[in-house]
């Protein structure tokens, strides 16, 4: 019974690239940084003030933009030009409109599996600017519902399940976060699809663990193969 599975799709870095552009936009921050500290040093730095925010500001765009401000006027002792300051918040608040271009197969792969799942795309961030994404890409209409939450705890995981009337068994998670997409779906007896990208925020990192409900592919591309092999393993379950 395919009907009864819910598939869920983390967003960034799983249907397109956000993280290149993040740290783009952090190698700029870098230059005008340059006068303060070495280039290992500054980015430490960074990082410090981003976990310190993290309570209070979450993840998104806004809270990295604001954190590379915070940082530069910290690391200047408040004496970097106002000049600069400007630049920081132009090509930081550029991530607000980056292209939000699905990779390939994406496309493909979500209009084949609407068909015969209900999809529901959860990504974590800015409210706005995560749906503001999602119309980018051009990939909202695959979705039967789509849910931007402050953080991908098992209990929202729950959550999700319960709304949709489908058993933990029967939820099946793609995502390239371990920690956000795989980790938590695993400890609700979920499945977590693995799907790795080639840059990950130092934030994200957690060691990862083999587990009989965790797969890792390379593309989405191979998503319904797969699908079908876990539903119809589970078919009457
Ligand atoms: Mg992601």
């Amino acid at each position: 019974m395919n009907s009864k599975w819910l598939i869920c799709f983390d967003a960034d870095d799983t249907l397109w690239d956000n993280q290149t552009h993040y740290d783009r936009v952090e190698e700029q921050w870098l230059e005008v940084m340059r006068p303060y500290g070495t280039e290992q040093f500054l980015h430490d730095e960074l990082f410090k003030v981003e976990k310190k925010n993290m309570p209070t500001m979450g993840y998104g765009t806004k809270a990295f933009c604001l954190s590379l401000i915070e940082t530069a006027l910290k690391l200047s002792a408040c004496t970097i030009p106002a000049s600069e300051l400007q630049r920081i918040y132009d090509f930081s608040t550029w991530l607000l409109s980056m292209p939000a271009t699905p990779f390939d197969g994406v496309t493909a792969t979500l209009s084949l599996l609407a068909r015969r799942h209900a999809l529901v795309c959860l990504t974590k961030g800015d409210l706005l600017d995560q749906e503001n994404k999602l119309q980018r890409s051009g990939l909202m209409q695959y979705f039967d519902h789509v849910e931007v939450v402050s953080e991908k705890t098992p209990d929202v995981y729950v959550s999700l399940c319960q709304r949709y009337g489908t058993d933990a068994s029967h939820f099946v998670m793609v995502g390239n976060s371990f920690k956000s997409d795989i980790d938590p779906v695993l400890r609700i007896g979920g499945y977590g699809i693995h799907i790795p990208f080639k840059r990950m925020w130092a934030y994200e990192h957690l060691d990862e663990y083999t587990h009989p409900k965790r797969f890792t592919i390379d593309t989405i591309s191979e998503l319904p193969a797969l699908l079908e092999t876990l539903t119809a393993g589970n078919a009457d379950s």
